[in-house]
């Protein structure tokens, strides 16, 4: 398994490198698909990096992430320990791959990223080390930690379907299987299969209904589609707010993110989009984790731990879950507004290790029925 999922990866930093660098609008790795990286994952270039030895009060962050909210909460945190945060930025592919290649020299004390896989996929390539801290456990619950506490959750994301509200109404919706089926001939919507969240969508189906069924969802998803996928999350919005296409699969937090755009025509276009939590009486929404491990070689541990216990404090959650619109891993967070709206939701239970397991799988599937 191991093996194969390295080579997937190895195949998607080919098909990254060809494509853009940083975050474009078919990034495989997620995070905020408007940003560029602010620095390649090169190792060959010099890391913006803190030097642990000219100054203890730092963290060294590579971070899959591009959101935000994410530098206000390093800033929060300086200002709270005077403990500076350096960020390294890049794909989560490309991260792995640069901590496996520095080894102990590496300057990196942190890895974040976006995907339970890929967490699991850092452990397994022994680039993580456990994280021990009461703290920390007490913020975050076991099902949102890895077993051994190779890596925390810091955020969950819920990958579900949103809806054109002067089309369709709540009722009409179920399923994710019932979008493969004649009603929705020619309205569906969803980005391209190189994006990581796609990939983990149909993997969790492997899991849960087995190889054939998630292909015949895959094709049928293929089937229905009102245009070849195109842009990230957002844009299958705009594409409903356009009339393109009625229903499309989309992570909740981009609608929130949306709402509170600086750009009119975002907040615009996401008043137009309802949000609908599938599969309640089945399987459950399709959940993916956000989540940080401290790096093997890290050369500022007590600094690393203390960011993660921010990270994942009350007072650091509800920061993050105002600001990104993802879950809080801390049921003390205070939400905002928008996600008590949603209210609860019943999640799909898999091991989030089982998402990047089935990763080579499930692009096999896509490239197989041609998913774009
Ligand atoms: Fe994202």
């Amino acid at each position: 398994m191991r093996k194969q999922y390295a080579i997937a990866v190895s195949i998607l930093l080919m098909a990254i490198a060809l494509v853009v660098s940083g975050c474009g609008a078919n990034n495989a790795a997620g995070g905020n698909e408007s940003k560029p990286t602010t620095e390649a994952a090169d190792g060959n270039k010099k890391s913006g990096a803190g030097n642990a030895g000219d100054n203890n009060q730092v963290v060294n962050v590579y971070t899959a992430r591009h959101y935000d909210i994410d530098s206000q909460l390093f800033d929060a945190f300086t200002k709270k320990t005077g403990i500076k945060v350096n960020e390294v930025k890049g794909t989560a592919e490309e991260l792995v791959e640069r901590l496996k290649r520095e080894g102990e020299g590496s300057e990196a004390d942190l890895f974040i990223t976006v995907d339970g896989g890929v967490l699991n996929y850092a452990k397994e390539n022994a680039v993580l080390q456990p994280v021990q801290s009461d703290a920390i456990i007490n913020n975050v619950p076991a099902e949102l930690r890895d077993k051994e506490n190779y890596w925390v959750g810091m955020a969950t994301r819920a990958r579900v379907i949103v809806y054109a509200k002067d089309r369709v109404t709540p009722d009409q919706l179920t399923t994710y299987e019932d979008l493969t089926s004649e009603k929705w001939k020619g309205k569906l919507l969803v980005r391209s299969s190189s994006s990581l969240y796609n990939q983990s969508l149909l993997a969790s189906f492997i899991e849960l209904n087995g190889e054939q069924k998630a292909e015949e969802w895959a094709k049928g998803v293929v089937t229905n589609l009102s245009r070849d996928p195109d842009g990230g999350d957002r844009d299958q919005a705009k594409a409903i707010a356009a009339g393109v296409g009625d229903v499309a699969i989309m992570n909740t937090y981009y609608v929130g993110q949306m709402l509170v755009s600086k750009d009119a025509e975002e907040v615009k276009v996401a008043e137009q989009i309802g949000v609908f939590f599938p599969n309640q009486d089945t399987t459950g929404a399709h959940v993916n984790i956000s989540g940080i491990g401290l790096t093997a070689h890290a050369k500022n541990k007590d600094n690393a731990l203390k960011l993660i216990e921010f990270i994942t404090s009350t007072e650091g959650q509800t920061m993050l879950t105002n600001g990104s619109f993802e879950f809080p891993v801390n049921a003390a967070a205070e939400k905002p507004e928008l996600l008590k709206q949603w209210g609860d939701f019943k999640t799909q239970t898999i091991d989030f290790a089982k998402l990047g397991e089935h990763n080579k799988k499930a692009t096999e599937l896509m490239n197989k029925v041609g998913w774009k």
